[in-house]
């Protein structure tokens, strides 16, 4: 019998996996030996570097996501790597501002990228994981804000709310078809999105207060979740958002 998390020979997209939760999510899927199809708009050299110790087979693919348009061409050169089996829906982009002020420039494109764009990938994917049915793995990067309010992220939280229940919604479409639809919800994790946040001295602390784990979240404490969730382990797990955030939704 395989190993249970085993993802050789599997092909994974991967979207924003040159930086942050996408390149801990990249490389712990190729060191469980997926080949991986890195998707993103600035360079993938760092993640490039990253992988090619696994020696598993690499692509980067150049694409601004904040329209539908690249996404049948970013599946058609995926599959220059093989069938792509598994999709990582994590690009995404936040904006601060207080809601009495917030513009509907930083609605639209947060809206645009994070919840659009991820739904038309999600079904452009799955046509084609449907066509043979042999299924596949989808996962979506959902937040904290999918179960919280939040404050001062207005479009970032209708966002990450609406991912869930996106998420939900295809699993229910699509389970009995052989795709898993899941989400991981990170909790506060050290990456470029959260930078204003650290240097907010004050909001820093009293974030860093209330994580059971006492620290905040690194990429790759994302990944094992993403490896997992891919993994033939999670064949009979189904619309769900799993939290990997230090405990916070605990307390
Ligand atoms: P990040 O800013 O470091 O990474 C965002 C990624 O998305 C980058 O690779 C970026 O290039 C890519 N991206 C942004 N706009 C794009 C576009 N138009 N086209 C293609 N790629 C684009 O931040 P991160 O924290 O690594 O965020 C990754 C995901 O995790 C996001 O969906 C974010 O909302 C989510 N998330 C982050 C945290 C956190 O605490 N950092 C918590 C919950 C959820």
């Amino acid at each position: 019998m395989s190993y249970a998390f085993d993802l050789g020979r599997k092909v994974a997209i991967v979207t924003g996996a040159n930086t942050g939760i996408g390149q801990g999510i990249a490389l712990a899927l190729a060191q469980a030996g997926a080949s991986v199809v890195a998707v993103g708009r600035s360079s993938m050299d760092e993640t490039r570097e990253l992988i090619a110790p696994t020696k598993v087979p690499f692509r980067a693919v150049a694409a601004d996501l904040s329209s539908l348009e690249p996404i049948e061409k970013i599946l058609d050169a995926a599959e220059d790597l093989g069938r792509v089996d598994i999709l990582v829906n994590n690009a995404g982009i936040i904006r601060r501002a207080d809601a009495i002020d917030f513009t509907e420039q930083d609605w639209d494109d947060v809206m645009s990228l994070n919840l659009k764009t991820t739904f038309f990938f999600c079904q452009a994917a799955a046509r084609r994981m449907l066509k043979d049915g042999q299924g596949g793995k989808i996962i979506n990067i959902a937040s904290l804000l999918s179960f919280q309010g939040g404050i001062r992220v207005p479009s970032y939280t209708a966002s990450k709310s609406g991912v869930a229940g996106l998420t939900k919604l295809l699993a229910n479409e699509w389970a009995a078809k052989g795709i898993n639809v899941n989400a991981i919800a990170p909790g506060y994790i050290v990456t470029n999105n959260t930078e204003a946040l650290r240097q907010d001295e004050k909001r820093s602390a009293e974030i860093l207060s209330r994580i059971p784990a006492g620290r905040w979240g690194r990429a790759e404490d994302i990944g094992g979740a993403a490896v997992f969730l891919s993994s033939q382990a999670a064949n009979y797990i189904h619309g769900t958002v799993l939290p990997v955030d230090g405990g916070w939704l605990a307390r």
